[in-house]
């Protein structure tokens, strides 16, 4: 048996990584008031259609919607803002204090082909921001990003700017771009076609090498902004000015959801090859109220787990399975008896520790207490038991130490905890 196409399995070796990343962002979103929010697995399929946007390429082809016995149309959910904000609302937050701010760490399912570092599960770290239009909260969003990629060392990272202006500048945009589409049209793929039909900008979306080149002379939303949108603009672009924080102004970054409005934007990660996208966001100040609640600007953004992995993987190598601090080993059946005792007095301490289950002999249990990577082995035989004093082992140097039984979980704890 296999599991579905697309899914994978996360196992021991693989999870330190993984959970140093999302340690990571968890310290990240507490030093910036961030708390984190969970919020179910699916949620009823409107919620998507109405928050991401019937024409995108999410609703219209990737979502796994069921209907369930009670003849309910559900979604597991494809991203993470629609099911915040959706609670945001339901749990009346506009009350309090605004902007109210979120972090999320979820599983999302989107029917996509896989390939590198995409799944159709997958699992995804975000934030969000939900009550505030001040550009300075857009230049947090980012800069707490850009934070993470630089705590964990992720290479060759680039950011990606753009503006979706609102619904003050798009449409006089939308003509504009519909004039061009037009002239082009015959030359676009299919996808493009349709898409230019439904939903102009989405064409910016096509991943196609010919439509990109074509769509390079079309004219762009972030060079035709009102007023109040490129004075956001400015105010965005002069605090990451201030920050030092570099950027690339790419009139071609849309993000793939309807609900964008002003700053939109996206890290890339060089080493990813032709999917570089590794993160990215913007602002949706029309969403809550899309959704039913109140007008309510706001702002956030997702990055997919497994792409800042495959990034890391690429400059470190593997990473190293989780390592057990001691391993001891019984020799004969009372030194076993001894040697379970020592082991539950050890972990009470915090100490990883184990022992062998497998019945193996001397020379094996030493060889197992190499390969979990132990720091020290403890020997318990016949010896150790006449003379009340263990044999520990220091595996970095070999170096071999007596120690009284009644002094051995202190004197670990102390050798593995230098200097407290
Ligand atoms: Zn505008
Ligand atoms: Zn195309």
């Amino acid at each position: 048996m296999q599991g579905p196409k697309g899914t994978y399995d996360v196992l021991p070796p693989d999870q330190p990584l993984r959970e140093s990343v999302v340690d990571a962002a968890r310290r990240i979103f507490h030093v910036s008031g961030y708390g984190r929010i969970c919020t179910p697995t699916f949620e009823d399929t409107s919620l998507f259609e109405r928050g991401v946007g019937p024409s995108s390429d999410i609703v219209r082809k990737e979502m796994y919607s069921f209907t369930d016995k009670g003849g309910r149309s559900l979604t597991l959910k494809p991203e993470g803002t629609a099911p915040v904000v959706r609670a945001y609302i339901q749990h009346g937050m506009h009350r309090l204090p605004q902007p109210v701010k979120l972090w999320y760490f979820e599983r999302m399912f989107r029917f996509e082909r896989p390939q590198a570092g995409r799944y159709r599960e997958h699992y995804q770290l975000g934030a969000e921001a939900i009550g505030s239009g001040d550009p300075a909260l857009d230049v947090e969003l980012i800069m707490m990003l850009a934070g993470l990629y630089e705590t964990l060392g992720v290479p060759a990272v680039e950011l990606r700017l753009s503006s979706m202006g609102d619904g003050n500048c798009r449409p006089a945009y939308a003509g504009r771009l519909d004039s061009f589409l037009e002239s082009v049209l015959p030359r676009l793929c299919r996808d493009c076609r349709e898409r230019a039909r439904i939903n102009p900008l989405r064409v910016f979306d096509c991943k196609n090498e010919s439509c990109l080149s074509l769509l390079k002379a079309a004219p762009f939303l972030v060079d035709n902004l009102c007023q109040q949108c490129q004075e956001h603009f400015d105010s965005v672009t002069g605090l990451l000015d201030r920050f030092g924080v570099g950027y690339r102004i790419d009139g071609t970054l849309v993000r793939g959801f309807d609900y964008y409005t002003r700053t939109t934007f996206e890290f890339e990660c060089a080493r990813l090859g032709a999917q570089k996208g590794i993160g990215g966001g913007g602002r949706y100040d029309g969403l809550v109220e899309e959704i039913g609640g109140p007008g309510t600007p706001a702002a956030g953004f997702g990055t997919g787990l497994e792409r800042i992995v495959m990034a890391l993987k690429t400059e470190g190598g593997e990473p190293e399975g989780e390592a057990v601090d001691v391993f001891i080993i019984g020799l004969g059946q009372k030194a076993r008896e001894l040697a379970i005792l020592q082991l539950a007095a050890l972990r009470t301490l915090g100490i990883s520790a184990d022992i062998d289950y497998a019945g193996r002999k001397a020379k094996g249990q030493m060889k197992q207490a190499d390969r979990l990577g132990s720091r020290f082995a403890v020997i318990i035989g016949d010896d150790e038991i006449e003379v009340g004093e263990a044999s520990v082992r220091d595996m970095g140097n070999g170096e071999q130490e007596r120690v009284e039984f009644p002094l051995l979980s202190d004197y670990l704890k102390e050798r593995l905890t230098p200097g407290v």
